[in-house]
């Protein structure tokens, strides 16, 4: 992303402190109360250690895509953090399974997803674990219209401005809420 602060190495862990790198995360949710777990996750985010919000988006309201269920309310959070993006997903994952996450299939319906979408401008190509950019974010209006809100410089590793991608995306719904 531009307009960041320094970025540390691209990668997992190394030793020692590290600089904050700034990171966006995708937030999702399509059960029960989603606006209001979105919500609560933003603080939940800003909450982790060495890592605080930057920049909240608004909600944003989409069909689902590959998943089932009712529509998707979903928002990106901007981060600054001192964690390795393992560390970080780590973290998300624990607000996820404190929001009731269940995973009883794949592409369920989910009470909270947290995606990393990007980290620093880090290439991360460690699967199924990790992989950033999030590989399907490009295709994704709702990802890329509350990132741009949030972000409208943002560029994405090997792919480019987020801002190229999305009109190519117009024909999936994806409206403020
Ligand atoms: P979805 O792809 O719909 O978000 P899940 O949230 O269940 O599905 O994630 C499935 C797996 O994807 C997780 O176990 C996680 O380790 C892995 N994963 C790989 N890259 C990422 C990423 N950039 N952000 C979040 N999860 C990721
Ligand atoms: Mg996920």
């Amino acid at each position: 992303m531009s307009g960041t602060a320094p970025v540390a190495p691209t990668g997992a862990g190394g030793a020692g402190p590290r600089r904050p790198v700034r990171a966006a995360i995708g937030l999702g949710a399509n059960l029960g109360d989603a606006a209001g777990r979105l919500r609560e996750a933003f603080d939940r985010i800003d909450a982790i250690a060495d890592t605080r919000v930057l920049a909240r988006s608004g909600l944003w309201r989409s069909a689902p895509i590959e998943a089932r269920g009712p529509d998707f309310h979903n928002a990106v959070a901007i981060v600054e953090t001192r964690l390795d993006a393992f560390s970080l997903l780590e973290a998300l994952r624990r607000i996820e399974d404190d929001a009731g996450r269940e995973r009883p299939y794949r592409n369920a319906p989910r009470t909270l997803d947290l995606d990393l979408l990007l980290y620093g401008d880090a290439r991360i190509d460690a699967p199924p674990r990790l992989v950033v950019p999030h590989p399907r974010m490009a295709g994704r209006a709702f990802v890329l219209r509350p990132l741009l809100e949030v972000a409208p410089d943002a560029t994405i590793p090997g792919i480019g401005p987020a801002a190229g991608q999305v009109d190519a995306l117009a024909g999936q719904r994806a409206d403020p809420v």
